[in-house]
């Protein structure tokens, strides 16, 4: 590792975080070189501020300084977003992680970033509100990293993605300027939308501490059903008459017949050799929308080819239909001891192709490709399998082709996870020179000096 510090900056940081939150050694700098995306380079040091006036003022210095400053909250990224590619100073979130109110009139929640997004969800609960937002990742990650990312979960096909929830926040930019977005208004027009454009930018714009979001009332019952049909195809056909009948579920989940396959190899799964693929719905609402729900699905399903369905009514009969979606990560380690995770989204129509294609594009280089994922939007989680170098090197090829064919039909490279380091390669294919060249000029005005987690994105 090449120190980039010199004695003067050490002691600006020891003066403004104190020794016990600020670390040089190499032992300690290991785990922050990395992520969720085990792609690794060293920091210079790690700095914990618990509070944002420390944060203006390391901003401030590291602007003059020219030093790299990386955001990082819980690093369950995938694509390499907080690794350091330019060395600097990684900045840790783990310290501002304070709800500061929930509030029953406004339907608002204010927190800071590194609010882990679970525990938020569990204290809107209790005054009856909720916090839709739900990433696979909702224990591990926080509030900061979801909106850095945009994280969409499960229940985006209902309630949309992290930016539908982000109603205000306040922004530390490069040379120490705070910027003060939005607030508790659900409806704002004046001037261009910035907290917009924050949200995904995956630090490169600006530290972020403090948010105003936007909470709902807790929805009151539900029900879960897993459908079994014997093709994507005839799956994709009445996924979508249901949501033209107007029942938007709040879960929509496909699984192919490879996951199937694998699953059935860990889990007692009783489906007949005759399903090809899964879906798997939840609705939320009252009680009565939930009963007319369920009428209304009996006679979909059994005007449909479905081989079977199966309702869960009850919370743990519903939970035991989820376990099958639970199943998939464990159950496909068994087919490599690695994977590359894309999460290409198509328009709804093009998922039979795309799925189709990507299993013809595993097949060609003798790699094991599965796909399930969100449905309802269209996002597709691809897992690559491989084990070993040849192996891996397939994997790679198959990764570029099948990127190359959802931006043939007019996907995108990530629905979700976002680009990091790990999807660069792909950016300026998908949405062209012009905008690229945009996109840095965008950030040249919130960063002239480029020390916002440099190297990322875009
Ligand atoms: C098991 C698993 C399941 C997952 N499932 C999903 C899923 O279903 N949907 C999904 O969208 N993602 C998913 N992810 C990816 C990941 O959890 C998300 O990207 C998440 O939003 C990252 O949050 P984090 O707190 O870990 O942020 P980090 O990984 O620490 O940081 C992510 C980015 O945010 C920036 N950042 C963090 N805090 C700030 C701040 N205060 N100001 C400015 N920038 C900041 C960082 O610089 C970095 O660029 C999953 C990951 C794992 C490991």
């Amino acid at each position: 590792m090449k120190k980039k510090l010199n004695k003067g900056q050490e002691k600006f940081l020891l003066s403004l975080f104190g020794p016990q939150d600020v670390l040089f050694q190499r032992e300690e700098l290991l785990i922050y070189g990395t992520d969720a995306s085990k792609e690794f380079a060293w920091p210079y040091a790690v700095v914990r501020p618990s509070k944002v006036e420390q944060i203006v003022e390391l901003l401030k210095w590291a602007d003059r300084e020219g030093v790299p400053i990386i955001p990082r909250a819980r690093a369950t990224n995938v694509v390499g977003a907080c690794v350091p590619v330019h060395g600097g100073i990684i900045v840790s979130t783990l310290k501002l992680n304070r709800i500061l109110d929930i509030d029953e009139v406004d339907f608002v929640a204010e927190v800071e970033p590194g609010v882990v997004t679970a525990h938020l969800q569990q204290e809107v609960r209790k005054k009856g509100l909720f916090y839709p937002p739900d990433p696979a990742s909702v224990n591990i990650s926080t509030i900061g990293g979801n909106i850095s990312q945009n994280a969409g979960g499960l229940s985006a096909v209902k309630y949309g993605v992290t930016k539908d929830y982000v109603l205000g926040m306040d922004v530390v930019l490069a040379g120490g300027r705070i910027l003060s977005l939005g607030g508790r208004i659900r409806k704002d027009v004046v001037g261009l939308d910035l907290k917009s454009l924050m949200v995904g930018s995956e630090g490169t714009l600006g530290f972020f501490t403090h948010f105003t979001l936007k909470l709902l009332p807790l929805p009151e019952s539900s029900v879960s059903i897993l459908v079994g049909f014997p093709s994507l195809d005839e799956l994709v056909f009445n996924a979508i008459a249901l949501l033209k009948k107007g029942l938007i579920p709040s879960a929509m989940e496909f699984m192919d017949s490879g996951v199937i396959k694998c699953i059935k190899e860990i889990y007692p799964l009783d489906v007949s050799s005759k399903v090809d693929s899964l879906l798997l719905l939840k609705f939320d609402g009252n009680k009565r929308d939930i009963k007319y729900c369920v009428n209304e699905l009996d006679k979909i399903f059994n005007d449909s080819s479905a081989i079977f369905w199966e309702k869960g009514v009850d919370p743990e009969k519903e939970n035991e239909l989820w376990e099958v979606r639970r199943m998939i990560n464990p159950a496909s380690h068994r087919l490599g001891d690695n994977k590359i995770a894309l999460d290409i989204c198509v328009p709804r129509s093009k998922i039979p192709y795309i799925v189709r294609v990507s299993k013809q594009i595993g097949e060609k280089y003798s790699v094991i490709v599965l796909c399930f994922g969100h449905l309802g939007d269209g996002n597709i989680h691809v897992n690559i399998m491989y084990s070993g170098g040849e192996n891996q090197i397939g994997a790679i090829e198959v990764k570029k082709e099948i990127l190359r064919h959802t931006i043939q039909v007019g996907g995108t490279i990530s629905g979700e996870h976002g680009v990091g380091i790990l999807k660069m390669d792909f950016m300026e294919t998908q949405v062209g020179v012009h905008a690229k060249k945009i996109m840095k000029k965008i950030k040249k005005i919130f960063d002239p000096n480029n020390i916002m987690n440099p190297g990322k994105a875009y």
